[in-house]
C-alpha cells in the first residue's frame, strides 16, 4: 500500500471508570504524546483523545468536560450508567470511526506504555488494519492477578475460544476494521475474541506494562469472572458439546453397570455398598445441576440477544472541531 494514501487521523479511545485521581495527569501525558506525533508528521493535527466515562460515581466526567473546554484535542462520551469496559471501548471506537482513520484503545491508568504508539502507527502505515498490543511480562501484576489471568487464557483455549496470550485491549483498528466492527450487533461482546475472527492483515506490538499510577484496579474479581463467562459463551459452544460427550460416556458406563448388577442379582450375590450408591448419586446430581447451569448460561445469552437492547446509552457527547 502506498504510504501517502493512508489517512492519518488518530483517535485515542480511553475508557474511564472512577478515574478522577489520575485522569488529569494521564490526559497531559496523552496530549503530549499526540502533539509530538503530530509534530513529527506521523499523525494528523486533527487527531484527538476521546474519553469514555463509563458511569463513574466520582468527578471523572467533570474532569473530562473541563479538559474538553480547555483544549479541542480532547473529546468525551458520557454513559448514562456503568456498562463495563467492553461497552466503553466499543462506543468510543464506533464514535471515533466517524472522524478517524485509526483508533487506538488504551486504559486511563497509563499502565500500557504510550510510547508504543509509534510502532502501532508504523504497522498501520505498512498496511495493517489491526495491530495488537501484547505485554512483555506480568511482573507488575500481583500473584492473584497473574494466576487468574493465566488460568483465564488456559480455560478459554480449552473451551474453544482462542484468544491471543497477554493481549488485553490495547490495540489499533483502522477505519476499515472499525467499519467491520460496526456490523457486529451482538450484545454479549468480547472484543478480544471477536476482533481476530474479523480477519484483516494484522501485526503485534510488544510493550511493557507499568504499575498503575493512581487509584486502584477497577476490574474486580466479579467483573473478571463475568468477562470470562461472557468470553467463553460469546465465542464458543464447546461447553455444550462437552456436556453431550459427558452424558454419552456416563450412559455407556451405566449400561455396563446395569449388566453387572443383573448378573450379580442372578447369581444371588448379596447387596452391599451404601458408600458407592451415595457417591454415585451425589456425583450424578452434581453433574446434572452443573450441566443445567451451563445450558442455562447459553439460554440466558440467547434471551438477552433476542431482546436486542441497546448495548449502552450515551447521555452526552462533547466533540469540537479542532483549530487544525
Ligand atoms: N473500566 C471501565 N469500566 C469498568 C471497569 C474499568 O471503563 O467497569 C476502565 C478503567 O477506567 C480503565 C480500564 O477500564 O481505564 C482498565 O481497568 P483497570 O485498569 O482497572 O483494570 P486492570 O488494569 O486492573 O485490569
Ligand atoms: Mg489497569
Amino acid at each position: 500500500m502506498d504510504m501517502d494514501s493512508r489517512g492519518n487521523i488518530l483517535y485515542l479511545v480511553v475508557p474511564c471508570y472512577n478515574e478522577e485521581e489520575g485522569l488529569e495527569h494521564a490526559a497531559r501525558v496523552m496530549r503530549d504524546k499526540v502533539r509530538r506525533l503530530a509534530a513529527e508528521g506521523q499523525i494528523s493535527g486533527k487527531s484527538k483523545i476521546m474519553f469514555v466515562n463509563d458511569g463513574s460515581r466520582d468527578g471523572t466526567w467533570k474532569i473530562i468536560s473541563g479538559l474538553c473546554k480547555e483544549d479541542a484535542v480532547f473529546c468525551g462520551i458520557c454513559f448514562s450508567r456503568n456498562y463495563g469496559h467492553q461497552s466503553a471501548i466499543l462506543s468510543g471506537m464506533l464514535e471515533a470511526a466517524k472522524h478517524a482513520d485509526m483508533a487506538v484503545t488504551i486504559d486511563a491508568d497509563l499502565q500500557q506504555d504510550i510510547e508504543a504508539l509509534d510502532q502501532f502507527i508504523a504497522c498501520y502505515q505498512r498496511g495493517c488494519e489491526v495491530v495488537y498490543g501484547v505485554r512483555n511480562n506480568r511482573d507488575t501484576d500481583g500473584f492473584f492477578k497473574k494466576m487468574t489471568a493465566t488460568g483465564f487464557y488456559k480455560l478459554m483455549g480449552l473451551l474453544g475460544c482462542n484468544v491471543m496470550q497477554n493481549h488485553a485491549d490495547y490495540r489499533l483498528l483502522s477505519k476499515a476494521a472499525l467499519q467491520a466492527l460496526m456490523e457486529y450487533k451482538e450484545v454479549n461482546l468480547f472484543l478480544r475474541g471477536l476482533i481476530p475472527t474479523m480477519g484483516f492483515p494484522s501485526d503485534v506490538v510488544y510493550f511493557d506494562v507499568k504499575k498503575r499510577e493512581a487509584g486502584h484496579s477497577k476490574y474486580t474479581l466479579k467483573k473478571m469472572l463475568a468477562l470470562a463467562v461472557d468470553g467463553i459463551t460469546s465465542m464458543s459452544t464447546r461447553p455444550l458439546r462437552m456436556i453431550t460427550v459427558w452424558g454419552f460416556l456416563v450412559s455407556m458406563f451405566s449400561m455396563v453397570m446395569i449388566v453387572v448388577c443383573l448378573v450379580d442379582w442372578m447369581i444371588g450375590k448379596n447387596v452391599q455398598g451404601y458408600t458407592t450408591t451415595l457417591v454415585v448419586s451425589l456425583l450424578m446430581g452434581g453433574l446434572t445441576i452443573f450441566s443445567l447451569g451451563v445450558v442455562g448460561e447459553y439460554v440466558g445469552k440467547i434471551y438477552m440477544e433476542t431482546k436486542a437492547r441497546p448495548r449502552y446509552i450515551i447521555e452526552a457527547i462533547i466533540w469540537k472541531e479542532g483549530e487544525e
